[in-house]
């Protein structure tokens, strides 16, 4: 073999290394990127969701409201946002503990899930504060809903300790008027449950439809 025909070997088998190489780096580098995405797609999940409930926390929740909103001005369809706060927490915490209060927090956000439909958007918007956006749902139907929640909590049995006890919930429900900003959306169904409280707790009120 001459020289020519022993260096035209060589590259080739150059060429073959070479390419081999790239096709490992390539491999890696995909390999790489796939796991980055997956933890990136973990940390956002993480960052979106209440740690405690494994609901949507408040920001995630406000910004599925603002969505909602605009989703529902934009095609003129009903949508109600009911705000559910738990009655006597402090002194739930005061009886069972930070980790007693903690379990019950667990339970009622599972029992709000529960009755909820698929669109409907729940969150854990405070320390023992709950939302929930109910999307093509008028006035009348949110009331209904907000009952059938109401209900469901007062008669879940919470076992901590091996204590069995339950609690209950004040909720305002307010129906999104034509151009409401969403402070105001929210002011008007924190009003109706600020009335709910007031007016003894363990119950739904309906905020009036005005801007007052
Ligand atoms: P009301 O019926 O008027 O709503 O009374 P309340 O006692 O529920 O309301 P208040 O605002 O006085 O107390 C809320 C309590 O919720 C006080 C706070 O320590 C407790 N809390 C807030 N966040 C958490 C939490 O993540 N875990 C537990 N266990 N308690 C919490
Ligand atoms: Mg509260
Ligand atoms: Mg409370």
């Amino acid at each position: 073999m001459g020289i020519v025909g022993l260096g035209a070997i060589l590259a080739l088998g150059a060429a073959a290394l070479v390419s081999f190489r790239v096709v490992r780096l390539n491999h890696l580098l995909a390999t790489e990127i796939e796991q980055r995405q997956k933890l990136y797609s973990e940390l956002e999940s993480i960052a979106k969701t209440d740690h405690l409930t494994g609901l949507p926390n408040r920001r995630t929740f406000m910004d599925a409201l603002d969505k909602e909103m605009h989703r529902s001005s934009r095609n003129k369809r009903d949508t109600c946002l009911a705000l559910i706060d738990l009655d006597f927490f402090k002194s739930v915490n005061d009886r069972y503990g930070h980790v007693g209060g903690d379990e019950v927090l667990t339970v009622v956000a599972d029992t709000v899930k529960d009755m909820l439909r698929e669109q409907d958007t729940p969150g854990r918007i405070g320390g023992e504060e709950f939302a929930v956006c109910l999307p093509e749902t008028d006035a009348d139907q949110a009331f209904l809903v907000a009952e059938r929640i109401r209900t469901a909590v007062e008669q879940t049995q919470i076992e901590f300790d091996s204590k069995a006890f339950t609690v209950t919930a004040s909720i305002g429900v307010a129906h999104m008027m034509p151009g409401e900003t969403r402070d105001k959306f929210i002011h008007r169904a924190d009003t109706a449950l600020y009335r709910a409280k007031h007016e003894g707790r363990n119950r739904v009120c309906l905020a009036p439809e005005s801007l007052a």
